[in-house]
């Protein structure tokens, strides 16, 4: 336990010793960024990891980008349709989700989730153009870095001809198929994999890959510095990528450690009246774990966490919908969300989190759930 408590999160990123081998490279090379060999070589090494677990074999297209927030930003600059204005995205999410639907000139339209999986679903979104939301394209999102039926989004799309962009930033290691919707990764020092800053959008898409490489260069084409798409500069330096290959390298040892944190929670929380996500620890893992309190046991439970020095936090808020600046867009019925996000606590869950630390959390939750 550190002075402060139980931390909630510390991200762990490779050390100087181990990036330094790449920063050597930067030294040889005299590439900065726009393109160089370590981004290069970044983009090849996540294509190769992510295609270690496609079901169907298929080639896997990368496109580094500043941050995920970008990454869905361009994404639907890249897919949505010109002649409507609104993004049919859930409420509990990440609020990054929100910001790259204005910054891409859309407005959001908030629908809810699956009780169960905390997942927008196929079936809401219809519902919500059913009701009559014209909308230029949908933003499904993995809740806390959870599996998503990418392959159902994709019938989705075959249906309803709404365009798909997949916000899977915090599920980097949980991706099990890529087709050619684009899914937009974050590589922030939060996430499983990590540039320090950073983002990624993946497809088997080469010419979608391509256009929004185009884009984070001014929209360059891909000989000449002549315009050809709207952009801007939304490149990564080499350093950023020297961080990411190292971070690739560490990969395996982080998994591990962090399963390993998962599976003494889990033990330990047998019989006591909380869930976690379903397959946390066992068939998926992220940098943050979520515990779902019953309802009326939820204040109590937080005063029990701030009386222990327990770090908690709602990652995603309570919606949203409950942000000032988002306050005004239009919804539809928010019902489970307004009920879960309340709800949906996050513990404790990082590789310097020590036995002890699970074993204090669990006792906390065990008196307050009693
Ligand atoms: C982290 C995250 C983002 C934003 O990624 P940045 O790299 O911080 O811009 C967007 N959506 C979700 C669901 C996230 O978890």
């Amino acid at each position: 336990m550190s002075s402060q408590g139980i931390l909630l999160m510390v991200p762990v990123l490779p050390s100087g010793a181990r990036i330094a081998p790449f920063i050597a490279e930067i030294d040889q090379s005299h590439k900065y960024s726009n393109f160089g060999p370590l981004n290069r070589r970044f983009q090849d090494e996540l294509a190769a990891f992510l295609e270690t677990y496609l079901c169907r074999a298929a080639r896997v297209h990368v496109s580094t980008v500043a941050s995920g927030t970008v990454a869905l930003e361009l994404a639907l600059r890249a897919r949505a349709r010109g002649e409507r204005n609104k993004v049919i995205i859930p409420s509990y999410t990440f609020v990054a989700t929100a910001h790259a639907a204005v910054n891409a000139g859309l407005e959001p339209h908030f629908v809810d989730i699956d009780e169960h999986s905390l997942a927008l679903t196929p079936e809401i979104a219809e519902a919500a153009i059913r009701e009559g939301v014209e909308a230029a394209a949908v933003v499904p999102v993995s809740p806390f870095g959870a599996p998503v039926d990418v392959t159902a989004w994709e019938r989705f799309e075959d249906r309803t001809t709404v365009p798909v962009v997949l916000d899977l930033a915090a599920a980097a290691t949980s991706i099990r198929h890529v087709g050619t919707l684009p899914i937009c990764l974050s590589l922030h020092s939060t996430k499983m994999l990590s540039l320090g800053e950073g983002g990624a959008v993946i497809s088997a898409d080469a010419d979608c890959i391509d256009r929004i490489t185009r884009m984070t260069s001014f929209g360059f084409e891909p000989h000449e510095p002549v315009s050809t798409l709207r952009g801007g500069n939304y490149r990564v330096s080499e350093y950023a990528a020297a961080v990411g290959l190292a971070s690739i390298q560490d990969l395996e040892r982080k998994s591990a450690a962090l399963a390993e944190r998962a599976r003494q929670y889990r033990l330990q929380l047998q019989g006591l009246k909380v869930s976690l996500q379903r397959g946390f620890g066992v068939n998926w893992l992220a940098t943050t774990m979520n515990v779902f309190l019953p309802p009326a046991r939820v204040e109590h439970t937080l005063d029990l966490f701030d009386r222990h020095a327990i770090q908690w936090r709602r990652w995603y808020g309570l919606g949203c919908h409950t942000h000032p600046v988002f306050a005004d867009c239009s919804r539809s019925d928010l019902a489970n969300t307004e009920r879960d996000a309340n709800r949906v606590i996050g513990v404790p869950f990082h590789e310097l989190l020590t036995a002890e630390d699970i074993a204090l959390v669990c006792s906390a939750l065990r008196e307050a759930l009693a």
